[in-house]
């Protein structure tokens, strides 16, 4: 599995609109953070795991030429915002693009994304899109995939794991029972918005504290704010728990 990071931001992205703080500034290009969104190759398939606002230009830059299907955490904007240019691929394909989430947000992106499942007017093309809901353990086209819950302040939301590789962004607490479906991970891939706290987001210390209990060989942190300069809060951290950046790609 060839795991690609399209983007390591939070919803506002960095730098910031507005903003002219220090990080937004950044001649780094590691300070430089779209919406937070994964690109994987496994079994012959191309999918993402969430499209947000920038996914054009993530898929430009990273030179991905096919979706096979899309997995969802959740449905803010942050995460669903670029579900219409998949249009493009609805052309190659010739076939609807699946879209795997939890019932609850499908249902969400279906009012969201009304225009999609409503026939189209005559000469304009939307996006084809088929809701399959997802829950626990299941085969994708090859790729085994685990759903794993989590809570992103009062929503509910899913993270995933393939084999030793797992992805949880936009989350505050994780249950119990989630931690015990995490262990003996290569790569973990988790959340982490900046230093003070966040009703909906783990802070990079709870982050931190969660990364260590869950023991992957090696964490990457994501969906960062503007707050989290990327060298100076690298050397506070770890080597096996750091800050990703847009355009990481590792296999697992
Ligand atoms: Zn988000
Ligand atoms: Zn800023
Ligand atoms: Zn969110």
């Amino acid at each position: 599995m060839k795991v690609t990071v399209l983007g390591s931001g939070t919803s506002a992205g960095v730098p910031t609109l507005g903003c002219r703080c220090a990080v937004c500034t950044s001649t780094n290009p590691k300070n430089k953070r779209m919406r937070a969104s994964l690109y994987i190759e496994d079994a012959g398939q191309r999918f993402l795991i969430d499209c947000g606002p920038d996914f054009r230009t993530q898929a430009i830059t990273n030179g991905i030429h096919d979706i096979d299907f899309v997995l969802l955490t959740h449905t803010h904007s942050d995460h669903i915002a670029g579900l219409d240019d998949l249009r493009a691929f609805n052309m190659i394909h010739k076939h609807p693009i699946a879209i795997y989430g939890q019932q609850q947000a499908l249902e969400d992106l279906r009012h969201r994304f009304a225009y999609c499942f409503s026939p189209p007017s005559p000469g304009s093309y939307v996006p084809e899109l088929d809701l399959q809901p997802i829950n626990g353990m299941t085969e994708i086209r090859g790729v085994e995939v685990r759903t794993v819950p989590a809570m992103h302040g009062t929503l509910p939301l899913i993270g995933f794991r393939f084999n030793k590789f797992a992805y949880l962004t936009d989350v505050s607490q994780l249950p119990e029972e989630s931690f015990a479906l995490l262990g003996g991970l290569d790569v973990l891939i988790l959340n982490a918005l900046r230093h003070r706290p966040h009703p909906g987001h783990m802070s990079l210390s709870e982050a931190t504290t969660a990364a260590k209990r869950i023991g992957a060989r090696q964490t990457w942190f994501t969906h960062m704010c503007h707050d989290l300069e990327h060298e100076a809060t690298n050397a506070t951290l770890p080597p096996e728990i750091q800050l990703s950046y847009d355009g990481l790609t590792f296999e697992v």
